[in-house]
Formats: C-alpha cells, sequence, structure tokens
C-alpha cells in the first residue's frame, strides 16, 4: 500500500443558508444549518485513506467538542491520527453563509491551525518512511516549508496544492515537486489565464505541474515533455465542494502505486467526478472499489 503523509489543516465548516447574506449591521434568518468536518489538509487525508493508501495526518485541533468529532472523521475514513495534535482553545472553524444563488461569504478562523507552524521531532519520522508528502497553505507556511524539507531530504514525494493563492517563497517551490493548482490558483501565481502558458511559466520553479480545469479534466506538465490534457468524466455535479483535494488525494495513491501519469490522472478524475455528484466535501469522496469501478 501506498504510504501517505498529509501536513495540513483541519476545519469544522459552520454553514448557514439563506435567502440574502446580511449587509453590515443587518440580521437574516437562515433557512438551515449544517456542521460540516472540512480543512483542506484534512479532506486530502480522507480522499488518499478512501482511494486506499495507509494515510497519516499531522496537524492540530482544539481542545473543545469540534476537534473530537474532527479527529473522530478523519479516524472513521482510516485516516491515523496519532501525529494530530490536541492543543488548548478552539479548533479551526470556517463561517459559511450560502445564499440561494449558491454564493456565498467565507470567514476562515485558524484555530489550532495556526500553531502548526513547525515539524517536530517525532513527526520527521512519520514524513522520512512516506512515500508522498501533501501540503497545502492552510496551516503557516514555516510549517510547510519545513515539511516539504524534511521529505526531501528523505527522497519523499512532495505534492503542493498552492491554496489559499498566495505567493510562494522560492524555498518551498524549490522543495516541491508536484505543484496541483486549480486554473484560479496558477493564474494568481504566474499572472497568465490561459491554463498551458501558466504552467509552462511554473515549469520554471517546479519540476511537474498539474492544473486542475474543473468539468474540462486538468492539464499536466513536466519539464521536457508535451503537456497532456486528461478529460473528466461528465457528470451532473451537485456540490464540487473538495473536488480539487479529491483528486489531489486520489492522485498521490495512484503515482504512489507507479501508475503512468496519464491513468493516474484519469483515476483520479474518476475519483473526484464520484465526489462532485454527492453533496458534502469529505462525505461525498468514493471508496477505492468504486473509483475502480467507475474507472473500468
Ligand atoms: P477545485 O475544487 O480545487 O477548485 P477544480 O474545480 O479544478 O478544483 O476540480 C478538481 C477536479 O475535480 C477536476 O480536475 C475534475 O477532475 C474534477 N471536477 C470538478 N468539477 C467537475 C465536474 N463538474 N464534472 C466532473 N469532474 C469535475
Amino acid at each position: 500500500m501506498t504510504d501517505i503523509v498529509v501536513l495540513g489543516s483541519t476545519n469544522m465548516d459552520l454553514v448557514a443558508y439563506v435567502e440574502k447574506a446580511p449587509q453590515r449591521g443587518e440580521t437574516v434568518t437562515g433557512r438551515e444549518f449544517r456542521t460540516v468536518p472540512g480543512g483542506k489538509g484534512a479532506n486530502q487525508a480522507i480522499a488518499a485513506a478512501r482511494a486506499g493508501a495507509t494515510v497519516s495526518m499531522i496537524g492540530a485541533v482544539g481542545n473543545d467538542a469540534f476537534g473530537s468529532r474532527l479527529r473522530a472523521t478523519l479516524e472513521h475514513s482510516g485516516v491515523n491520527t496519532d501525529h494530530l495534535r490536541t492543543t488548548e482553545g478552539p479548533s479551526g472553524t470556517a463561517h459559511i453563509v450560502v445564499d440561494a444563488e449558491g454564493g456565498n461569504s467565507i470567514v476562515v478562523v485558524p484555530g489550532a491551525n495556526a500553531t502548526v507552524d513547525r515539524v517536530l521531532p517525532r513527526d520527521e519520522g512519520c514524513i522520512a518512511s512516506a512515500d508522498s508528502l501533501l501540503l497545502q497553505l492552510e496551516t503557516p507556511l514555516s510549517a510547510v516549508l519545513a515539511g516539504a524539507r524534511t521529505a526531501r531530504a528523505h527522497g519523499v514525494r512532495t505534492i503542493l496544492t498552492p491554496a489559499p493563492a498566495q505567493p510562494l517563497p522560492p524555498e518551498l517551490l524549490a522543495a516541491t515537486d508536484l505543484l496541483v493548482p486549480n486554473e484560479h490558483e496558477a493564474a494568481a501565481l504566474t499572472g497568465l489565464t490561459d491554463p498551458r502558458e501558466a504552467a509552462a511559466a511554473l515549469l520554471e520553479r517546479v519540476p511537474e505541474v498539474v492544473v486542475t480545469l474543473g468539468a474540462a479534466g486538468s492539464l499536466y506538465a513536466a519539464r521536457g515533455a508535451e503537456p497532456l490534457t486528461v478529460p473528466a468524466p461528465r457528470v451532473t455535479a451537485v456540490d464540487s465542494t473538495g473536488a480539487g483535494d479529491t483528486f489531489v488525494g486520489a492522485l498521490a495513491v495512484a503515482l504512489g502505486e507507479a501508475r503512468p501519469v496519464r491513468e493516474a490522472l484519469s483515476w483520479a478524475a474518476t475519483a473526484a467526478a464520484l465526489s462532485v455528484q454527492r453533496a458534502g466535501a469529505s462525505a461525498s469522496m468514493p471508496y477505492r472499489p468504486e473509483i475502480e469501478a467507475g474507472y473500468a
């Protein structure tokens, strides 16, 4: 089995559904409220575990009720949480207001995620023995960089999702093997709206890039090779929250199993297409037998 470590965020998403989002000073009555376990780190960990890898999560939750539920959610999908610390104070939360048109506004309060600012000595062995380390940008950059460097020092593949979009320090890119932005993140990083041009520009900084293109699939680019476009299955999308995390988790599993790149991208697209057809982020992520059945 592929051994994957995720260093990243866990959040509880607190989602209020309203007709129209309130203006400053205004109070509105909502239709519905849901608490949904999330955070890009936890989502990628769950996606990879369900896709068939052995997965450990490095991160932190608070010593509140959300923290216990976030940990239990990870464990329920088979993610090892021995390296998920419980810290004093609140867990990370995302306060989301969704209006009747599906538009949203979000406040993220990092909470415990802000304490993940370095790689602890006890986490180093976990990273060193993995096949791949998955990183995103919802924990402090200092930890992301330390994780990438630890992985690099031990020959572990580093896969970075540059979200939320922000300028990336050259040291982090230098320790990244595979960068997986969506098209908006690729444009934000390069100033280029054409995904092919953005991918080409990013190849000057990292050896391999996958730009995800929503329903249009993904674009793979590597130094010295022709770019490859792999389509996504045509499906009716119900909720695309977490599609990118499902894609990255499954892609890491397929690459860890040494599948050829085109096949790995297509397998990841199968997993992501299954997830967009159901509501929820991590709750909608498919288990391996379902991915295999969809891929065949
Ligand atoms: P993100 O969720 O990070 O914004 P994308 O929207 O690019 O990223 O989606 C990631 C991947 O999920 C895509 O490359 C594709 O494989 C899959 N996907 C997303 N939306 C759809 C859709 N409507 N139909 C089929 N696959 C989709």
